[in-house]
């Protein structure tokens, strides 16, 4: 990966540790020339640095889907929620412009499309096919699930599914995301690749 690019990535707000990003790094090059790839969750656009950078190599486009206003650990007094994050006209949550910042430093603007919205709305509208999905949105039972029933159609035949936070033992994190994977797998999936919480999925029918 671009070192300038790998530097920039891993000093970006938000949920991704270098070796998985690095794994989303590898799935993004892999994606056939002109292809695309679409990101479920972008929060301040740390990961979308990993798979643009592997989006650039492929030739391939990323699409990365989110209202901004965070997920529900995300709100005050949860806890994964960052004050530097709030509007202070209105005190919601608003990453977008993190991401403006995110993707104009690393100079990625021409590789990354912004989407904002509700994944699941978007995902209804949505018709393109997409080599490389990257579910990272909400991880409640009802988002995770409504994530992968908005999107998984438009994942092209032989295309990639990426799932984060992905914790089969509850001691180590919410099942969510599991139990997507578990439906995955039984939906015409195989797992390829597991790099901490992340599961490299491939569509095989
Ligand atoms: N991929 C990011 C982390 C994503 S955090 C990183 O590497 O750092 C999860 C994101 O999902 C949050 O930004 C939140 O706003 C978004 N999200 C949660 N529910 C959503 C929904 N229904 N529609 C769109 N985005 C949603
Ligand atoms: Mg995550």
């Amino acid at each position: 990966m671009d070192t300038a690019l790998r530097e920039l990535a891993e000093a970006a707000t938000g949920f991704m540790p270098p070796e998985e990003g690095a794994a989303l790094h590898r799935a993004a090059a892999r994606v056939p020339a002109g292809g695309l790839i679409c990101e479920v969750g972008t929060y301040c656009g740390k990961s979308t640095l990993y798979l643009a950078a592997g989006a650039r190599s492929a030739g391939a486009t990323v699409v990365t889907v989110d209202h901004h206003r965070g997920s529900e650990e995300n709100q005050p007094g949860w806890e994964y929620h960052d004050s530097s994050l709030v509007d202070p006209r209105t005190g919601r949550m608003d990453t977008l412009p993190h991401l403006r910042r995110t993707l104009e430093d690393a100079r990625v603007e021409d590789v990354v499309t912004a989407v904002v919205g509700r994944s699941e709305q978007v995902g209804r509208w949505w018709s393109t096919p997409i080599a490389l999905l990257f579910l990272d949105g909400g991880h409640t039972e009802v988002q995770a699930q409504a994530d992968y029933e908005a999107w998984v159609g438009h994942v092209a035949p032989g295309g990639a599914l990426l799932i984060h936070d992905v914790f089969p033992d509850p001691a180590d994190g919410g099942q969510a995301p599991y139990h997507v994977l578990l439906r995955a797998l039984d939906e015409g999936f195989r797992e390829e690749a597991v790099t901490g919480s992340l599961r490299a999925l491939r569509r095989v029918l």
